[in-house]
Protein backbone atom coordinates (compact mmCIF):
# COMPACT_ATOMS: atom_id res chain seq x y z
CA UNK A 1 0.00 0.00 0.00
CA UNK A 2 1.00 3.57 -0.61
CA UNK A 3 1.46 5.43 2.59
CA UNK A 4 2.28 8.50 1.82
CA UNK A 5 -0.75 10.68 3.19
CA UNK A 6 -2.81 13.41 1.33
CA UNK A 7 -2.05 16.76 2.98
CA UNK A 8 -5.23 17.65 3.20
CA UNK A 9 -5.67 14.84 5.99
CA UNK A 10 -4.08 17.13 8.52
CA UNK A 11 -6.11 19.71 8.36
CA UNK A 12 -5.60 22.25 11.57
CA UNK A 13 -9.69 22.60 11.71
CA UNK A 14 -10.58 19.32 12.14
CA UNK A 15 -11.37 18.06 16.30
CA UNK A 16 -11.67 14.58 15.19
CA UNK A 17 -9.25 11.70 15.96
CA UNK A 18 -6.94 10.60 12.97
CA UNK A 19 -5.10 7.30 13.64
CA UNK A 20 -2.88 5.32 11.33
CA UNK A 21 -2.49 1.76 10.62
CA UNK A 22 -5.06 0.34 12.57
CA UNK A 23 -5.84 -3.28 13.47
CA UNK A 24 -9.30 -3.91 12.46
CA UNK A 25 -9.56 -6.68 14.86
CA UNK A 26 -9.96 -4.60 17.14
CA UNK A 27 -12.77 -2.91 15.62
CA UNK A 28 -14.96 -5.80 14.01
CA UNK A 29 -16.68 -8.24 16.26
CA UNK A 30 -14.55 -11.21 14.46
CA UNK A 31 -11.76 -9.80 16.08
CA UNK A 32 -9.52 -10.51 12.96
CA UNK A 33 -8.81 -8.97 9.84
CA UNK A 34 -5.42 -6.60 8.80
CA UNK A 35 -5.17 -2.77 9.39
CA UNK A 36 -6.53 -0.01 7.42
CA UNK A 37 -4.42 3.16 6.20
CA UNK A 38 -6.78 5.81 8.42
CA UNK A 39 -9.38 6.12 10.72
CA UNK A 40 -11.02 9.08 11.82
CA UNK A 41 -13.46 9.15 14.16
CA UNK A 42 -14.91 12.68 14.15
CA UNK A 43 -15.60 14.90 17.24
CA UNK A 44 -19.60 15.09 16.04
CA UNK A 45 -22.04 15.86 13.23
CA UNK A 46 -20.38 19.15 12.20
CA UNK A 47 -16.77 17.98 12.72
CA UNK A 48 -17.87 15.06 10.36
CA UNK A 49 -19.05 17.43 7.75
CA UNK A 50 -15.45 19.45 7.96
CA UNK A 51 -13.37 16.27 7.62
CA UNK A 52 -15.75 14.77 4.62
CA UNK A 53 -15.25 18.66 2.32
CA UNK A 54 -11.50 18.41 2.91
CA UNK A 55 -11.43 14.83 1.66
CA UNK A 56 -9.84 13.98 -1.52
CA UNK A 57 -12.28 12.67 -4.29
CA UNK A 58 -10.60 9.37 -5.10
CA UNK A 59 -10.06 8.64 -1.09
CA UNK A 60 -11.65 5.18 -1.00
CA UNK A 61 -14.02 5.66 2.71
CA UNK A 62 -15.75 2.81 4.37
CA UNK A 63 -18.25 3.68 7.29
CA UNK A 64 -17.98 0.99 10.28
CA UNK A 65 -19.97 1.24 13.20
CA UNK A 66 -19.57 -1.83 16.00
CA UNK A 67 -18.24 -3.63 12.78
CA UNK A 68 -21.01 -6.42 13.95
CA UNK A 69 -21.51 -7.38 10.34
CA UNK A 70 -17.71 -6.94 8.49
CA UNK A 71 -14.82 -8.97 7.39
CA UNK A 72 -11.93 -6.89 6.70
CA UNK A 73 -9.73 -9.02 4.85
CA UNK A 74 -5.87 -9.63 6.04
CA UNK A 75 -4.17 -7.69 3.49
CA UNK A 76 -5.81 -4.91 4.72
CA UNK A 77 -8.19 -1.40 3.50
CA UNK A 78 -6.99 0.97 1.51
CA UNK A 79 -7.79 4.88 2.36
CA UNK A 80 -9.73 5.74 5.20
CA UNK A 81 -13.04 4.19 7.81
CA UNK A 82 -14.91 6.46 8.99
CA UNK A 83 -15.22 5.40 12.54
CA UNK A 84 -19.01 6.20 13.91
CA UNK A 85 -19.33 4.09 16.97
CA UNK A 86 -18.41 6.52 19.87
CA UNK A 87 -18.33 9.58 17.85
CA UNK A 88 -22.48 10.30 16.37
CA UNK A 89 -24.40 9.23 19.55
CA UNK A 90 -27.44 12.15 19.88
CA UNK A 91 -30.44 10.09 21.24
CA UNK A 92 -33.42 11.99 21.93
CA UNK A 93 -36.88 12.64 22.12
CA UNK A 94 -38.70 15.21 19.75
CA UNK A 95 -41.79 17.30 20.85
CA UNK A 96 -43.93 14.77 19.09
CA UNK A 97 -42.65 11.58 20.05
CA UNK A 98 -40.10 10.64 17.05
CA UNK A 99 -36.85 9.66 18.66
CA UNK A 100 -34.05 10.53 16.66
CA UNK A 101 -30.86 8.43 16.61
CA UNK A 102 -27.38 9.25 14.94
CA UNK A 103 -25.46 6.74 13.64
CA UNK A 104 -23.21 5.69 16.27
CA UNK A 105 -25.95 5.10 18.87
CA UNK A 106 -25.86 1.16 19.70
CA UNK A 107 -29.16 -0.60 19.32
CA UNK A 108 -29.10 -1.79 22.95
CA UNK A 109 -28.86 1.49 23.66
CA UNK A 110 -32.00 2.30 21.60
CA UNK A 111 -33.89 -0.36 22.95
CA UNK A 112 -33.25 0.67 26.56
CA UNK A 113 -34.00 4.77 25.46
CA UNK A 114 -37.37 3.54 23.99
CA UNK A 115 -38.32 1.23 26.65
CA UNK A 116 -37.77 3.89 29.39
CA UNK A 117 -39.74 6.50 27.95
CA UNK A 118 -42.80 4.06 27.41
CA UNK A 119 -42.48 2.86 23.51
CA UNK A 120 -43.05 -0.12 22.57
CA UNK A 121 -41.85 -1.74 18.86
CA UNK A 122 -37.96 -0.84 19.60
CA UNK A 123 -37.29 -4.24 22.13
CA UNK A 124 -35.62 -6.25 19.20
CA UNK A 125 -33.31 -3.65 18.61
CA UNK A 126 -31.23 -4.90 22.26
CA UNK A 127 -30.21 -7.92 21.08
CA UNK A 128 -28.49 -6.64 17.52
CA UNK A 129 -24.86 -5.70 18.09
CA UNK A 130 -24.70 -2.87 15.34
CA UNK A 131 -24.88 0.56 15.59
CA UNK A 132 -27.94 2.84 14.03
CA UNK A 133 -25.81 3.89 10.84
CA UNK A 134 -24.78 -0.06 10.56
CA UNK A 135 -28.18 -0.73 11.11
CA UNK A 136 -29.59 1.09 8.17
CA UNK A 137 -27.23 -0.23 5.89
CA UNK A 138 -27.69 -3.75 6.74
CA UNK A 139 -31.61 -3.50 7.33
CA UNK A 140 -31.27 -5.14 9.89
CA UNK A 141 -33.82 -6.84 12.20
CA UNK A 142 -35.08 -9.74 14.24
CA UNK A 143 -37.96 -11.77 15.50
CA UNK A 144 -40.18 -10.55 12.75
CA UNK A 145 -39.31 -6.80 12.53
CA UNK A 146 -36.64 -4.43 10.66
CA UNK A 147 -35.33 -1.41 11.22
CA UNK A 148 -36.70 0.42 8.34
CA UNK A 149 -40.30 -0.55 9.31
CA UNK A 150 -39.34 2.32 12.01
CA UNK A 151 -38.33 4.42 9.93
CA UNK A 152 -39.92 8.08 8.88
CA UNK A 153 -36.57 9.53 7.37
CA UNK A 154 -33.19 9.44 7.82
CA UNK A 155 -30.21 12.11 7.46
CA UNK A 156 -27.11 11.35 5.35
CA UNK A 157 -23.87 13.10 3.79
CA UNK A 158 -21.99 12.96 0.91
CA UNK A 159 -18.56 13.16 0.54
CA UNK A 160 -19.09 17.35 -0.20
CA UNK A 161 -19.58 17.36 3.25
CA UNK A 162 -23.30 18.26 2.38
CA UNK A 163 -26.17 16.90 4.10
CA UNK A 164 -30.01 15.13 2.94
CA UNK A 165 -33.01 14.44 3.98
CA UNK A 166 -34.45 11.32 3.03
CA UNK A 167 -37.46 9.20 3.62
CA UNK A 168 -38.06 5.72 3.33
CA UNK A 169 -39.69 5.61 -0.71
CA UNK A 170 -35.84 7.00 -1.86
CA UNK A 171 -34.76 3.29 -1.24
CA UNK A 172 -35.16 -0.06 -2.12
CA UNK A 173 -35.69 -1.70 0.76
CA UNK A 174 -35.38 -5.52 1.53
CA UNK A 175 -33.93 -8.32 3.57
CA UNK A 176 -30.55 -7.15 4.98
CA UNK A 177 -31.08 -5.08 1.64
CA UNK A 178 -31.02 -1.44 0.99
CA UNK A 179 -29.96 0.06 -2.10
CA UNK A 180 -30.65 3.73 -3.57
CA UNK A 181 -32.92 4.19 -5.73
CA UNK A 182 -31.50 6.18 -7.69
CA UNK A 183 -28.15 4.03 -7.63
CA UNK A 184 -30.24 1.49 -9.39
CA UNK A 185 -31.44 3.71 -12.55
CA UNK A 186 -27.69 4.09 -12.98
CA UNK A 187 -26.62 0.79 -13.31
CA UNK A 188 -30.01 -0.46 -15.44
CA UNK A 189 -28.25 2.46 -17.76
CA UNK A 190 -25.33 0.40 -18.05
CA UNK A 191 -24.39 -1.50 -20.76
CA UNK A 192 -27.08 0.28 -23.06
CA UNK A 193 -26.15 1.60 -26.55
CA UNK A 194 -27.43 4.88 -24.40
CA UNK A 195 -25.27 4.35 -21.30
CA UNK A 196 -22.23 6.52 -22.22
CA UNK A 197 -24.18 9.61 -23.22
CA UNK A 198 -26.43 9.16 -20.20
CA UNK A 199 -23.96 8.21 -18.01
CA UNK A 200 -22.45 11.94 -18.23
CA UNK A 201 -25.87 13.24 -17.00
CA UNK A 202 -25.96 11.27 -14.24
CA UNK A 203 -23.89 11.00 -11.00
CA UNK A 204 -20.84 9.17 -10.94
CA UNK A 205 -22.06 6.15 -8.00
CA UNK A 206 -18.99 6.67 -5.86
CA UNK A 207 -19.08 10.68 -6.04
CA UNK A 208 -22.53 10.79 -5.08
CA UNK A 209 -21.60 8.22 -1.84
CA UNK A 210 -23.82 9.10 0.90
CA UNK A 211 -23.58 7.74 4.33
CA UNK A 212 -26.10 7.78 7.08
CA UNK A 213 -25.55 10.07 10.33
CA UNK A 214 -29.08 10.14 11.69
CA UNK A 215 -32.88 8.51 11.68
CA UNK A 216 -36.24 9.69 12.92
CA UNK A 217 -38.18 6.40 14.14
CA UNK A 218 -41.72 6.31 15.19
CA UNK A 219 -42.69 3.67 17.41
CA UNK A 220 -45.96 3.05 19.28
CA UNK A 221 -47.10 4.35 23.08
CA UNK A 222 -46.99 1.62 25.46
CA UNK A 223 -45.96 -0.01 28.93
CA UNK A 224 -42.28 0.50 29.67
CA UNK A 225 -42.18 -1.91 32.35
CA UNK A 226 -43.47 -4.33 29.66
CA UNK A 227 -40.79 -3.56 27.10
CA UNK A 228 -37.82 -4.46 29.48
CA UNK A 229 -39.50 -7.69 30.60
CA UNK A 230 -39.18 -8.63 26.69
CA UNK A 231 -35.72 -7.37 26.18
CA UNK A 232 -34.49 -9.42 28.79
CA UNK A 233 -36.43 -12.34 27.36
CA UNK A 234 -35.03 -11.75 23.77
CA UNK A 235 -31.38 -11.73 25.21
CA UNK A 236 -31.96 -14.72 27.18
CA UNK A 237 -33.36 -16.65 24.15
CA UNK A 238 -30.70 -15.39 21.67
CA UNK A 239 -27.86 -16.07 24.72
CA UNK A 240 -29.15 -19.99 24.68
CA UNK A 241 -29.15 -20.47 20.85
CA UNK A 242 -25.81 -17.94 19.83
CA UNK A 243 -22.64 -18.85 20.51
CA UNK A 244 -21.59 -15.27 22.29
CA UNK A 245 -18.70 -16.09 24.56
CA UNK A 246 -16.88 -16.23 21.07
CA UNK A 247 -16.11 -13.48 18.62
CA UNK A 248 -18.66 -13.73 15.61
CA UNK A 249 -20.71 -11.53 13.24
CA UNK A 250 -24.22 -13.38 13.62
CA UNK A 251 -25.64 -14.81 10.80
CA UNK A 252 -22.82 -15.04 8.22
CA UNK A 253 -25.66 -16.24 5.12
CA UNK A 254 -29.04 -14.86 4.74
CA UNK A 255 -31.95 -17.03 4.69
CA UNK A 256 -32.67 -18.32 0.88
CA UNK A 257 -36.76 -17.71 0.48
CA UNK A 258 -38.31 -20.19 2.08
CA UNK A 259 -35.43 -22.21 3.79
CA UNK A 260 -33.02 -21.46 6.84
CA UNK A 261 -29.45 -21.70 6.29
CA UNK A 262 -28.72 -22.84 9.46
CA UNK A 263 -30.56 -25.96 8.80
CA UNK A 264 -29.19 -26.47 5.64
CA UNK A 265 -25.58 -25.69 6.72
CA UNK A 266 -26.63 -28.22 9.57
CA UNK A 267 -28.14 -30.73 7.08
CA UNK A 268 -24.39 -30.58 4.65
CA UNK A 269 -22.33 -32.34 8.64
CA UNK A 270 -20.87 -28.61 8.46
CA UNK A 271 -21.38 -27.92 11.71
CA UNK A 272 -18.44 -27.82 14.10
CA UNK A 273 -16.27 -27.49 10.76
CA UNK A 274 -12.85 -25.75 10.90
CA UNK A 275 -10.06 -23.87 8.97
CA UNK A 276 -7.52 -22.45 11.08
CA UNK A 277 -8.95 -20.46 14.21
CA UNK A 278 -12.66 -20.40 12.10
CA UNK A 279 -15.13 -22.61 13.27
CA UNK A 280 -18.69 -23.21 12.10
CA UNK A 281 -20.28 -23.38 15.67
CA UNK A 282 -21.74 -26.03 16.85
CA UNK A 283 -24.11 -24.37 18.91
CA UNK A 284 -25.82 -22.20 15.84
CA UNK A 285 -24.83 -23.28 12.11
CA UNK A 286 -25.25 -20.21 10.17
CA UNK A 287 -22.50 -18.38 12.83
CA UNK A 288 -18.89 -18.58 11.94
CA UNK A 289 -17.09 -18.12 15.34
CA UNK A 290 -13.35 -17.49 15.92
CA UNK A 291 -11.59 -20.39 18.98
CA UNK A 292 -8.37 -18.33 18.73
CA UNK A 293 -6.57 -16.78 16.66
CA UNK A 294 -8.42 -17.12 13.37
CA UNK A 295 -7.45 -14.69 10.31
CA UNK A 296 -9.85 -13.35 7.90
CA UNK A 297 -8.53 -15.52 5.46
CA UNK A 298 -9.67 -18.57 7.67
CA UNK A 299 -12.92 -17.29 8.14
CA UNK A 300 -13.35 -16.62 4.40
CA UNK A 301 -12.37 -19.99 3.00
CA UNK A 302 -14.55 -21.55 5.74
CA UNK A 303 -17.91 -19.09 3.86
CA UNK A 304 -16.66 -20.64 0.87
CA UNK A 305 -16.53 -23.92 1.47
CA UNK A 306 -20.01 -23.93 3.12
CA UNK A 307 -21.18 -21.92 0.03
CA UNK A 308 -19.54 -24.46 -2.11
CA UNK A 309 -20.90 -27.73 -0.05
CA UNK A 310 -24.25 -26.53 0.38
CA UNK A 311 -24.32 -25.66 -3.27
CA UNK A 312 -23.44 -29.23 -4.35
CA UNK A 313 -25.56 -30.92 -2.18
CA UNK A 314 -28.62 -29.08 -1.82
CA UNK A 315 -28.03 -27.18 -4.96
CA UNK A 316 -29.40 -23.89 -2.97
CA UNK A 317 -26.85 -20.98 -3.35
CA UNK A 318 -26.44 -19.12 -0.07
CA UNK A 319 -25.58 -15.47 -0.32
CA UNK A 320 -23.42 -13.75 2.50
CA UNK A 321 -24.95 -11.96 4.95
CA UNK A 322 -21.52 -10.31 6.12
CA UNK A 323 -19.92 -7.86 4.21
CA UNK A 324 -16.28 -8.57 3.26
CA UNK A 325 -14.08 -5.69 2.02
CA UNK A 326 -10.17 -5.43 1.94
CA UNK A 327 -6.98 -6.77 0.22
CA UNK A 328 -6.14 -10.35 0.43
CA UNK A 329 -2.51 -9.57 0.70
CA UNK A 330 -0.86 -6.77 2.08
CA UNK A 331 0.45 -4.65 -1.27
CA UNK A 332 -1.80 -6.97 -3.35
CA UNK A 333 -3.66 -3.90 -4.73
CA UNK A 334 -6.47 -6.29 -5.25
CA UNK A 335 -9.23 -4.98 -3.27
CA UNK A 336 -12.33 -6.35 -3.16
CA UNK A 337 -15.98 -4.81 -1.50
CA UNK A 338 -18.80 -6.39 -0.78
CA UNK A 339 -20.39 -10.00 -1.67
CA UNK A 340 -18.19 -12.37 -4.14
CA UNK A 341 -19.93 -14.92 -5.77
CA UNK A 342 -18.55 -18.51 -5.31
CA UNK A 343 -16.40 -18.90 -8.35
CA UNK A 344 -14.47 -15.18 -7.60
CA UNK A 345 -13.91 -16.29 -4.23
CA UNK A 346 -12.28 -19.94 -5.38
CA UNK A 347 -9.77 -18.18 -7.84
CA UNK A 348 -8.93 -15.19 -5.09
CA UNK A 349 -8.54 -17.52 -2.03
CA UNK A 350 -6.42 -20.74 -1.65
CA UNK A 351 -10.04 -23.38 -0.82
CA UNK A 352 -9.63 -25.97 1.51
CA UNK A 353 -11.23 -29.29 0.36
CA UNK A 354 -10.30 -31.19 3.89
CA UNK A 355 -12.81 -33.48 5.34
CA UNK A 356 -15.95 -31.93 6.65
CA UNK A 357 -16.81 -32.96 10.19
CA UNK A 358 -20.20 -33.71 11.05
CA UNK A 359 -22.75 -33.01 13.88
CA UNK A 360 -26.11 -34.22 13.02
CA UNK A 361 -27.95 -34.29 16.50
CA UNK A 362 -27.22 -30.30 17.01
CA UNK A 363 -30.72 -28.29 16.79
CA UNK A 364 -31.47 -25.98 14.77
CA UNK A 365 -32.21 -21.80 15.83
CA UNK A 366 -34.55 -20.26 13.71
CA UNK A 367 -35.08 -16.91 15.69
CA UNK A 368 -33.73 -14.69 12.68
C1 LIG B 1 -23.91 -11.79 18.00
C2 LIG B 1 -24.49 -11.08 16.80
C3 LIG B 1 -25.85 -11.11 16.58
C4 LIG B 1 -26.40 -10.44 15.48
N1 LIG B 1 -27.75 -10.49 15.31
C5 LIG B 1 -28.29 -9.83 14.27
C6 LIG B 1 -29.71 -9.84 14.08
O1 LIG B 1 -30.47 -10.38 14.86
N2 LIG B 1 -30.20 -9.18 13.00
C7 LIG B 1 -29.40 -8.53 12.11
O2 LIG B 1 -29.91 -7.95 11.15
N3 LIG B 1 -28.05 -8.51 12.26
C8 LIG B 1 -27.48 -9.14 13.32
N4 LIG B 1 -26.12 -9.12 13.49
C9 LIG B 1 -25.28 -8.46 12.48
C10 LIG B 1 -24.98 -6.98 12.77
O3 LIG B 1 -25.08 -6.68 14.15
C11 LIG B 1 -25.91 -6.07 11.98
O4 LIG B 1 -25.76 -6.26 10.59
C12 LIG B 1 -25.68 -4.58 12.28
O5 LIG B 1 -26.63 -3.85 11.56
C13 LIG B 1 -24.28 -4.10 11.88
O6 LIG B 1 -24.11 -2.81 12.47
P1 LIG B 1 -22.64 -2.24 12.67
O7 LIG B 1 -22.78 -0.88 13.22
O8 LIG B 1 -21.82 -3.18 13.48
O9 LIG B 1 -22.15 -2.18 11.17
P2 LIG B 1 -20.71 -2.55 10.61
O10 LIG B 1 -20.48 -4.01 10.79
O11 LIG B 1 -19.72 -1.62 11.17
O12 LIG B 1 -20.94 -2.26 9.06
C14 LIG B 1 -21.81 -3.09 8.32
C15 LIG B 1 -22.01 -2.46 6.93
O13 LIG B 1 -22.72 -1.25 7.08
C16 LIG B 1 -21.97 -0.15 6.53
N5 LIG B 1 -22.18 1.01 7.40
C17 LIG B 1 -21.93 1.11 8.72
N6 LIG B 1 -22.28 2.32 9.18
C18 LIG B 1 -22.75 3.00 8.11
C19 LIG B 1 -23.26 4.33 7.93
N7 LIG B 1 -23.35 5.17 8.95
N8 LIG B 1 -23.66 4.70 6.69
C20 LIG B 1 -23.58 3.85 5.64
N9 LIG B 1 -23.10 2.58 5.76
C21 LIG B 1 -22.70 2.18 6.97
C22 LIG B 1 -20.53 -0.62 6.56
O14 LIG B 1 -19.73 0.07 5.62
C23 LIG B 1 -20.70 -2.10 6.24
O15 LIG B 1 -20.86 -2.28 4.86
C24 LIG B 1 -25.55 -9.76 14.58
C25 LIG B 1 -24.17 -9.71 14.82
C26 LIG B 1 -23.65 -10.36 15.91
C27 LIG B 1 -22.17 -10.28 16.17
Amino acid sequence: MNMSEPEQFIAEELRGEMRYDVPMCKHTSWRAGGTVQRMYQPADLDDLLAFMRQLPADEPLVAVGLGSNLLVRDGGLRGTVLLLHGALSGLCMEEDGRVYAEAGVPGAKLARFAALHNLRGAEFFAGIPGTVGGMLAMNAGCYGSEIWQKVLRVQTVNRRGELHLRTPDQYEIGYRSVKRIWDLGFRSLEGTSQADSAKSKIQDPKSSEEFFVAAWLKFEQGDGAAARQEIRELLSKRSASQPLNLPNAGSVFRNPPGEHAARLIQQCGLKGRCIGGAQVSEKHANFIVNTGGATAADIENLINEVRETVLRQTGIELHPEVRIVGELEVGSGKSEVGEVSPTEARSAVPFSTEARSADPLASQDKTR
